[in-house]
């Protein structure tokens, strides 16, 4: 299994070394592991005045999947826009044709009180959002601001492909066989000709997968349920700009930015890695960031691109264990609770492994 570990700026390195002392272990074990290191971000501009290095783009090309920390700092925001790290990031996506972006909201039973919902309501929630990444209104022609008839008009094409739904729905439906076999589909049908192709394909694609029990949701509604009960779903499907809007909104419903991995897939299921928070300039360098988002994207690789689910379980499992202990970094602390290190959360993790 081939690695590209992309560290990048600000906490990255401090939380990705955690997510490579758990990978240390599985090698240590046996587990045949090869990891490369790569520059991306505002560390490949310092290093190679490029935000995604060209040995970059090479090495994830050729690697199984890659492991990325985060990327951005105020020291770069000066930059020409091409030259900005955050540009590296949306590159690597493109040229890795990562279409399918799964972003997990799961609440720890421990960390309820973090949420802004009532315990009751969000105490062992656990949704899978899958959001197609790479078509929709963002990328649709025509589209632009021009004026007509005497004042301006801004405009954009929401528009969608068969194919492109339905590889992202194929790779909805296989996540929702790996879980609880329920998967929602989110769209706005009733008003859409686009969510009228996208209902279609997904229900074509579900024949395929007939021990998944479908159900579709106007993403208005959709919206409503995620907040009064959350934990009737299990996978949810959406396009982009809905999956934009709906997965920010489900993982602030687990209260903390640092629990949260994510993983970005294309059609052979290799992916990209990474917690879904950013680089943290405020608290970079001081070993107190939260590495446990980054170590669960390790467990989500393992899980997606390596089909490995008794390793996926494993870290989540000593994840769960280390929260359960009492274990806690600044960000996840409440009364009561053993206050440790980025470093230390990694140490935890490993002896809980
Ligand atoms: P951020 O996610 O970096 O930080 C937001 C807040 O959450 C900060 O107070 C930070 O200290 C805290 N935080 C984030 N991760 C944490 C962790 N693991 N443990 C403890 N606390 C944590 O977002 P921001 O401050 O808006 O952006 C900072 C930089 O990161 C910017 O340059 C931005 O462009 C970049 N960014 C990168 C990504 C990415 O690499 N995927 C995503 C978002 C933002």
């Amino acid at each position: 299994m081939k690695l590209a570990v992309l560290p990048g700026d600000g906490i990255g390195k401090e939380i990705v070394a955690q997510a490579v002392k758990v990978l240390e272990v599985l090698k240590r074990e046996g587990a045949k592991i090869e990891m490369e290191y790569g520059n991306i971000g505002g560390a490949g501009y310092d290093a190679e005045g490029d935000p995604l290095p060209e040995t970059t783009l090479n090495l994830s090309k050729a690697a199984d999947a890659v492991l990325l920390g985060a990327v951005g700092g105020p020291q770069y925001d000066k930059l020409d826009r091409p030259l900005r790290p955050e540009r590296g990031l949306l590159r690597i996506r493109k040229e890795l044709n990562l279409f399918a972006n799964l972003r997990p909201a799961l609440l720890y039973p421990e960390l309820a009180g973090a949420s802004s919902l009532k315990p009751e309501v969000v105490s062992g929630l656990d949704i899978m959002i899958v959001r197609e990444l790479t078509g929709d209104v963002y990328f649709g022609q025509p589209r632009g601001i021009e004026v007509r008839n005497g004042e301006r008009v801004g405009f954009n094409t929401m528009i969608y492909s068969e194919s492109e739904v339905r590889r992202v729905a194929q790779v909805a439906f296989g996540i929702a066989m790996k879980r609880g076999k329920k998967l929602c589909s989110v769209e706005k049908a009733n008003v859409l000709e686009c969510s009228e192709l996208w209902r279609d394909v997904v229900a074509e694609v579900a024949k395929d997968y007939p021990e998944v029990e479908l159900s579709t949701l106007y993403v208005d509604n959709a919206a409503m349920q995620l907040v009064k009960n959350p934990k009737q779903f299990d996978v949810i499907v959406t396009g982009n700009i809905f999956g934009d809007i709906l997965s920010d909104q489900a993982s602030m419903l687990s209260g903390s930015i640092g629990m949260l991995p994510s993983a970005s897939l294309d059609e052979n299921n290799k992916g990209m890695y990474e917690p879904i928070h950013g680089s943290a300039p405020d608290i970079a360098g001081k070993d107190i960031a939260n590495p446990l988002a980054t170590i669960l994207s390790v467990a989500m690789m393992y899980r997606y691109t390596f089909a490995d689910m008794a390793t996926a379980d494993r870290i989540e499992n000593a994840v769960k264990k280390v929260i359960a202990q009492g274990y806690r970094t600044g960000d996840i602390w409440t009364e009561g609770g053993h206050k440790v290190s980025c470093s230390a959360m990694g140490d935890a993790v490993v002896a809980a492994l």
